[in-house]
């Protein structure tokens, strides 16, 4: 704890002397009595006992104000108890069942939502960051399923299926039937096309890394 109790107790008393008229004595007396509190709510903190049972009625008073407002009891890093006043991490099943109640008939006795954590804010946060992260992990698990099963599908055994019948295409798909290379003129030939436009299409074909020269003005497929 940053702050000593003694500090707490010096605070909790110049609190109350900005309100009333105080004598010295009467501070020096608030700043001990509020210190024996203090102490006392340490204690019963560190034991995890219910506050109630310190019969403070600092704690009485503290138990009434959350049972008046039951949501004030899930604070940022622990839960009330509002039977009793103790405070946890989580709020047990097997804590309720000393109240003689179940999760479900505390909730409703104290009109928490039927979804509400009974758990600090930090740890409902955590757990469902965790399960947000599971979760994440699930739909990245599936996305690489999916990704696998496509390129399975269009990987290798695509790329030897002919290519849309675009002229260039159709110059690829001719020198693919030459396992040895095939030259300009030939494609020329069998094409139709004249030769710079059969020259224009190796030349890009072999930009794009679908063609490679195997002899003075012969190519083939990759
Ligand atoms: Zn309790």
């Amino acid at each position: 704890m940053a702050t000593s109790l003694t500090e707490l107790a010096a605070n909790i008393a110049a609190a109350q002397a900005s309100k009333t008229r105080m004598s010295a004595q009467e501070i020096s007396q608030a700043i001990q009595s509020a210190y024996d509190t203090l102490v006392q709510l340490k204690a019963a903190e560190d034991a995890n006992q219910p506050l109630a049972e310190v019969g403070l009625t600092q704690a009485d008073e503290k138990l009434a104000a959350l049972q008046a407002n039951p949501k004030r009891s899930i604070q940022q890093n622990k839960v009330f108890c509002l039977e009793c006043g103790a405070s946890f991490t989580v709020l047990s099943g097997k804590h309720l069942e000393s109240h003689g109640l179940t999760a479900k008939e505390y909730r409703k006795k104290w009109q928490l939502g039927a979804k509400q954590g009974l758990a600090s804010k930090a740890f409902s946060q955590k757990r469902r960051d965790t399960a947000h992260q599971l979760g994440l992990g699930d739909k990245l698990a599936a996305s690489r399923k999916t990704r696998a099963a496509k390129q399975k599908g269009s990987g290798p055994k695509n790329a030897a299926e002919p290519l849309r019948e675009t002229d260039a295409a159709r110059v690829i798909n001719i020198i693919r039937e030459y396992k040895d290379g095939v030259s300009i003129s030939r494609l020329v030939d069998r094409t139709g096309f004249n030769t710079t436009k059969v020259r224009n299409i190796v030349s890009i074909a072999l930009k794009k890394g679908q063609l490679t020269r195997v002899a003075r003005g012969a190519y083939k497929a990759i």
